[in-house]
């Protein structure tokens, strides 16, 4: 890790040059700060944002550096919270004039004015997120280090420059920021922050859901997000933002009959498939797809423990969910909840590999099947090796299945081989009862596999169903 205190090779952008340049021209310190002097350090790859903070108005700063750069990029001004951003290429950079922030009990919008550079390192959330690096053309590239934030992140440690209760009941949602990167990172919240997140955990209330709902992709989005999901049931976080994952959580004994505990069930299904893909959205079927199994627990004599409708009970939960956590109501939901809905029909069907029961997979998860396989074996969980084996042996078997029959059968995206305009056609019928009875046993017909998928096989088809429903062809 780098420690000399000159960082210039961070500033190679030529962009630091220019803002620099704007500084001396209007005469007042700048700073990048935060986010991007962190990740530099970490060596995290290249930024797509830049923050910079100036010792003056930050606005004024963003129109200079405008003015400076070739094709005079605009400036997006936002007065209200005195900053200003344009980009430069594919970064954003964004601009802020220093400030000091203080904050009363009542209000989640603190009092501002403006500051020192030091105040507005105070303000910061972490001191990983506090370093700045001079901009100055007399000191470019000195760093500024005023809570050892190098050496905490040498430590891999999450720590608040000031007192932490002060920091995260001013502003709760550091308390998720502080999850996030400690999950993001690989990084250690310090004992005293833990503390005091667990004991201004209620305050996350006066949060709103689009802003934690950020957090939570950003945590559900990480490579081992199951540890971000811990330390929101550590410290007391999970029941306001997610009571229904913490309803999972627990094993119950009747009559020496144990189920699993689905709560951290769930988490090493997350883990899982995180590590077999990126989509969010797969993710949170992941997260939720036992989600209904709190409330359809049921303890019966004979059989124990059952869930049943648990699958159905719980993508209704995720229309609720996705609600309340402002997340989109759109197709994205909707994927959701079909995974949510189907996510124990591949398991049945491991056991037995028929090609009826395969066709019927592909019927009903239609383009989203192969996702649905990724959430079956990342659901594979037990600690026995011969079963986890035989199971992602007897998945592996399916997909084979999945491929074989959708080749020769073609279900994926099913369109009737025989309309019901034929069928109405055929036996001079107005729209009725009959046409719908005959057209589903067409399709029954096929997904059994007592017809191929095409048309001439159909068509003969409708006839014996058309006589057995004691109808004649007009011709
Ligand atoms: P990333 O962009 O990867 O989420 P970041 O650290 O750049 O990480 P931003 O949300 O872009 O996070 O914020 C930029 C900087 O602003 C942070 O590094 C931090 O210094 C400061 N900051 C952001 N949010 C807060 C907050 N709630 N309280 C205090 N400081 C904050
Ligand atoms: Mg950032």
């Amino acid at each position: 890790m780098q420690k000399s205190a000159n960082f210039k090779n961070a500033l190679s952008q030529p962009v630091f040059k220019t803002i620099s340049q704007a500084s001396s021209n209007l005469q007042l310190e700048c700073y990048v700060i935060g986010g991007f002097v962190r990740d530099y350090i970490l060596r995290r790859g290249e930024a797509k944002d830049i923050d910079i903070v100036a010792v003056g108005s930050g606005i004024d700063l963003a129109q200079e550096v405008s003015r400076l750069l070739p094709g005079k990029p605009r400036v997006s001004i936002f007065k209200n919270y005195g900053t200003a951003m344009l980009k430069s290429g594919a970064v954003e950079i964004e601009f802020v004039g220093a400030r000091k922030e203080s904050y009363r009990e009542d209000s989640r919008n603190p009092s501002v004015e403006n500051g020192t550079l030091e105040d507005d390192q105070n303000r910061r959330d972490f001191t990983i997120n506090a370093l700045a690096i001079s901009l100055q053309e007399d000191n470019f590239g000195t760093l500024l280090d005023p809570f050892n934030g190098i050496q905490d992140l040498e430590n891999k440690i999450i720590r608040t420059p000031l007192d932490p209760d002060v920091t995260y009941s001013d502003d709760p949602l550091r308390m998720l920021r502080a999850i996030r990167f400690a999950t993001q990172l690989n990084f250690m919240i310090e004992r005293e922050s833990l503390d005091a997140i667990t004991r201004n955990a209620n305050r996350i209330q006066i949060i709103s859901e689009e802003r934690i709902v950020v957090e939570i992709n950003k945590i559900l989005l990480t490579e081992v997000p199951s540890k971000g999901f811990a330390l929101l049931h550590k410290t007391g976080l999970l029941p306001f933002i997610f009571p229904e994952l913490v309803a999972l959580e627990g094993i119950e004994e009747i009559e020496g009959q144990r189920h699993k505990d689905n709560f951290w069930h769930t988490l090493e299904v997350v883990d899982n498939i995180s590590g077999t893909t990126d989509d969010l959205w797969l993710r949170w079927a992941a997260l939720l797809h036992d989600i209904g199994k709190a409330p359809t627990k049921r303890f019966d004599k004979k059989i124990g423990w059952t869930f049943h409708g648990h699958e159905f009970v719980g993508s209704k939960m995720v229309y609720k969910i996705f609600k309340r956590l402002k997340l989109p109501l759109n197709e994205k939901m909707k994927f959701v909840q079909k995974m949510v809905l189907m996510s124990s029909r591949p398991i049945v069907l491991a056991t037995e590999v028929t090609d009826s029961a395969v066709r019927r997979l592909i019927f009903d998860a239609g383009e989203n099947v192969e996702d649905l396989m990724t959430l079956c074996e990342a659901d594979i969980t037990t600690k026995n090796p011969k079963k986890f084996k035989k199971y992602q042996n007897n998945f592996k078997l399916v997909r084979d299945k999945i491929v074989e029959v959708e080749e020769r059968d073609h279900i994926r995206n099913f369109q009737p081989p025989v309309s019901g305009e034929e069928i109405m056609k055929t036996f001079g019928l107005q729209p009725s009862r009959e046409i719908g009875i005959i057209k589903d046993a067409i399709k029954e017909a096929i997904l059994e596999g007592e017809i191929p998928n095409e048309y001439e096989a159909a068509k003969k088809f409708m006839f014996a169903k058309g006589a057995e429903l004691n109808l004649t062809p007009i011709e």
